[in-house]
């Protein structure tokens, strides 16, 4: 059975190849997504279905990228914030951005074909506040693309038109749920989950859609519901004996926002699942319990969605170390045996090769510092947990930080190295749930409660070069080389047959270094910090890099002042497409310098203190997501130190409880008070004052 499926597969390529030999158009179906080699499109999230990331063109190669230079670029004023991979398909590439639209842009002529715009502030209304602007990326499929959007609807667009074919709601429209992943496409399915662990009880769940007609074809939760309601399957059955108390109350949580792989030879999907909800085990399941399908890769055989094997990196999860990070196939040779290996790197800080025929764990090797968990002990496949990790005896400075030492951002696979490349943090978060009762704590939906505190007041223990970029021998389980990187989310990583590794930088560099060794071989300045991960393909013959500038993403929030440090100021930078060729030398249109927004001190405003601490409370609930940590932008929003609105009761009414700024993404707060309003007011003015005495 496998065998003739190989072979239809392979029978398949040979064709799509004759086919392209006589410049037909490329149909994006199986043969097409599992052809490795045909490095003329980018056809998926992660390139091909193994989401190795890798081209195996070499047109540009390690000898003579000192000769790239920009092609053309395309402004985006329309977009803020850019994380997407893009796709190519004969010449046309088609991205997300902003508001999940997707953009479609002739390769030839340099324009914009088309837009396709969901309405997602309409649609969304006030429920915009937990998903902000950002998208990862679409899905191609026969013609079609997909997009999952913020408000939760995944929708099919014709490629050839950008007109909406169908669309189907994937979530509870009164529920904290978003999109801002990338679908998935396999065998006329597209599948699709969302987050939301952070803001309200939920349950996490991946469905899978009929391409053609949106119908829903399968659906499986992560985490187990109220046994009374009775369990959907077997494996939900299994999962609800590893958990403890009234957790359906809280949702569970596992939400899977990124990590979907599809495995043309066994016929599966991985899905990485994300942390629990909330992220204190005590509160989620009192009794403890390895709380499955928390923070696992889950095989799913892709026909019905059945469960079929699973590994869970984190037991127990109480630390935001979710498992949504890529899924990388490789067929790798391990103490001279063939394996068809699956590459993984959670937030945890430890790099997983998993068999996938079996799901067996084959190396978990530490990347960087971590202190939750001394090795992973090989033959019961489990971490052995520090003492104190859980910060039962008070609070704890544990490595890595909710941020994870690696995240989202592209993990690339080139098999001529051998190695792995992505991004790294090495940096670690103070965890403590003093002070939280367990009896009384409950979730306020679309507020940010983890039912733990992972700050220390303003102390944000970051070291300025706690990020690197990895060169990792997925086999050795070692470190091959490394390269320093400024602040906190660079993005991720493309590699290629020319011996190269393509990266941004959050300082706004676009760096090619030597795949084997390192060495930065070519750089190039965008104007503007970078999160999303380059591509490559062809038009007419001729190799191409491109990539989209334009900063953004939760870290960029989160990180605060350690974001802030590059002064990409909101909204100043301009939003670009760059393409890059050998020999080019057109000139970048001019960006402003970097900015450092300056906080405006109103020296008549008396700070009380008690409102500080009430204001600190809300800013952290409602308001961090964009406008960051500690109240200093990243860059991602813009920063309310600096802002004259936050000055003015009536004006500060206006846009934060009425949402007079809905249309350009600030929705309304509706249930804040004129109280809560007056203490944001005292901690807003309180952190201006801290940042204007450089103590922020
Ligand atoms: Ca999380």
């Amino acid at each position: 059975m496998r065998l003739s499926t190989m072979t239809l597969l392979c029978a398949g390529a040979l064709l799509a190849s004759v086919a392209r030999a006589e410049g037909a158009p490329t149909v994006v179906d199986a043969a097409a997504l599992a052809d490795e080699s045909n490095g003329a499109n980018w056809l998926a999230f992660g390139r091909t279905w193994s989401e190795q990331r890798y081209s195996p063109l070499q047109e540009i190669n390690a000898g003579n990228v000192k000769d790239l230079g920009l092609a053309w670029s395309l402004d985006l004023p329309e977009h803020r914030s850019l994380l997407a991979t893009p796709l190519v398909v004969d010449g046309v590439m088609y991205f997300t951005g902003s508001w999940s639209r997707i953009e479609a842009v002739d390769l030839r002529t340099r324009r914009k074909l088309w837009t396709y715009d969901p309405k997602v502030l309409e649609v969304a209304g006030d429920r915009a506040r937990v998903f902000w602007d950002s998208n990862r990326g679409a899905a191609f499929w026969k013609g079609r693309l997909f997009v999952g959007t913020g408000d939760g609807r995944l929708i099919a667009v014709d490629a050839s038109t950008g007109k909406e074919v169908w669309s189907a709601q994937t979530t509870d429209p009164k529920l904290p749920l978003f999109i801002n992943g990338a679908p998935k496409v396999f065998r006329d399915k597209v599948l699709i989950g969302n987050g939301g662990t952070e803001v309200g009880a939920a349950r996490g769940y991946v469905t899978a859609y009929d391409t053609e007609t949106g119908k829903q074809a399968w659906r499986f939760h992560v985490v187990p519901g109220n046994p009374s309601d009775g369990f959907e399957n077997k494996a939900m059955e299994m999962a609800a004996k590893t958990w403890t108390g009234q957790w359906w109350k809280h949702g569970g949580g596992g939400q899977t926002w990124h990590g979907m792989t599809y495995d043309a030879e066994f016929n599966r999907v991985y899905i990485g699942t994300g942390n629990g909800s909330p992220w204190n085990r005590r509160i989620r399941s009192p009794d403890g319990g390895d709380n499955l399908f928390l923070c696992s890769i889950v095989a799913l055989d892709a026909d019905t969605g059945e469960y079929q094997w699973h590994y869970q990196t984190v037991p127990g999860e109480t630390w935001d170390y979710n498992s949504n990070m890529d899924i990388v196939l490789a067929d790798l040779e391990i103490e001279g045996k063939p394996v068809k290996a699956l590459m993984h790197a959670p937030k945890n800080g430890f790099f997983y090769v998993i068999d996938r025929t079996s799901g067996k764990l084959l190396s978990a090797d530490k990347l960087g510092k971590i202190t939750w968990a001394s090795h992973v002990d090989m033959k019961t496949g489990r971490p052995v947990e520090r003492p104190g990790a859980r910060y039962e005896d008070g609070e704890e400075l544990i490595y890595p930080s909710a941020f994870g030492l690696h995240n989202w951002h592209a993990m690339s696979y080139n098999k001529d190295t051998g190695l792995t490349y992505f991004p790294t943090m090495e940096l670690p978060g103070w965890f403590s749930d003093d002070g939280i009762d367990a009896a009384t704590w409950t979730h306020t939906d679309f507020q940010l409660d983890t039912a733990v505190r992972f700050t220390k007041g303003d102390e944000v223990p970051v070291k300025m070069d706690a990020s690197s970029l990895l060169a990792w021998d997925p086999v050795k389980g070692t470190k091959v080389w490394e390269v320093k990187l400024p602040g906190l989310w660079n993005p991720g990583t493309l590699t290629s047959a020319g011996n190269l590794v393509f990266q941004g930088r959050t300082d706004g560099r676009f760096v090619a270094y030597d795949a084997a060794n390192g060495k930065a071989l070519w750089e190039f300045e965008t104007g503007l910090g970078i999160s999303a991960p380059p591509v490559t393909y062809e038009v007419d013959g001729r190799q191409f890099v491109s990539l989209l500038v334009g900063w953004g993403g939760a870290g960029t929030s989160f990180g605060g002042v350690v974001t802030a440090q590059h002064g990409w100021a909101y909204r100043e930078h301009p939003r670009r497409l760059l393409t890059f060729a050998l020999g080019e030398r057109a000139a970048l249109p001019p960006s402003p310098p970097p900015r450092i927004p300056t906080p405006l001190v109103k020296e008549d405003f008396k700070v009380d203190p008690m409102l500080v601490d009430q204001g600190e409370n809300l800013y952290v609930r409602n308001c961090t997501f964009c406008h960051g940590g500690s109240a200093v932008s990243g860059g991602y929003a813009p920063d309310l130190r600096a802002s004259p609105v936050p000055l003015y009761l009536d004006g500060f009414h206006e846009v934060v409880v009425e949402g007079s700024r809905a249309a350009q993404g600030m929705p309304g707060f509706r249930e804040l008070t004129r109280e809560d309003l007056v203490a944001l007011q005292h901690y807003l003015r309180r952190q201006a004052t801290l940042g204007a005495n450089a103590k922020l």
